[in-house]
């Protein structure tokens, strides 16, 4: 698809009036009440495999007991895989969360940078989790991809990407830089709701028009 033909106006205008009745994500809810960078880089760290509800209850459950990374590197791995349990992984997470509090106690002042190359070293974030800190926690523009953005992308005929990092860099190319922050919120929620993965209710779909449908075999 030519670039240049994408309506970006049209279609984040259609995805705002779908989201104005929907609950935002998990990491935007925590971000709303504190758009911490250390918030929002754990609760993202808790939410990876793990259901929206389940990131709210564990993350709160955590911040509660760790409101900040002096606290936080005081505590057992057991203390914060009991915390954070039922996320998925929660023992592999708990250890990269601490590990993750070490580094940033004693390489980073107790802060968690907002630069994406010395985030991707700390253990467990990988560029979802980076660039979602970036936006939410620093407010700055970096566009972060994960398995629904990537997914709807394609289907859009916005991109033809096999894996997400390519989706992040096509997008980059094409995608005006005012809707890099809001572009993960909006296409997430659509892609739990609405563009789901086996079957996408196309039929109530408030941007159909724009869409290509790029390999949507069934939908309802
Ligand atoms: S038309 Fe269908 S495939 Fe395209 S964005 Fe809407 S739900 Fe997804």
């Amino acid at each position: 698809m030519n670039p240049k033909k994408i309506k970006w106006e049209e279609i984040f205008t259609g995805l705002e009036i779908f989201m104005k009745n929907q609950a935002k994500p998990s990491i935007s809810l925590i971000a709303e009440i504190n758009n911490d960078p250390y918030r929002v880089l754990f609760s993202t760290i808790i939410s990876l495999r793990t259901r929206d509800e389940v990131t709210i209850t564990a993350s709160s459950r955590l911040f509660e007991a760790a409101p900040n990374l002096e606290s936080l590197a005081k505590l057992t791995e057991e203390n914060v895989a009991q915390l954070i349990y039922p996320a998925a992984f929660y023992r592999n997470k708990s250890a990269s969360i601490l590990k993750c509090a070490a580094i940033l106690q004693a390489e980073y002042n107790g802060k968690v940078p907002g630069d994406r190359e010395l985030l991707l070293k700390l253990p467990g974030v990988g560029r979802k989790t980076a660039n979602l800190t970036l936006n939410l926690g620093f407010g700055v523009n970096a566009i972060c991809v994960d398995t629904h953005v990537h997914r709807i992308s394609n289907r859009m005929g916005w991109v033809t990407t096999g894996a997400p990092e390519a989706t992040e860099a096509a997008l980059e190319i094409i995608l005006p830089e005012n809707y890099w922050i809001p572009l993960n919120e909006m296409l997430v929620s659509y892609g739990q709701k609405i563009c789901t993965p086996l079957s996408p209710r196309c039929s109530i779909c408030g941007v159909t028009k724009h869409c290509r449908r790029i390999g949507v075999e069934r939908s309802r």
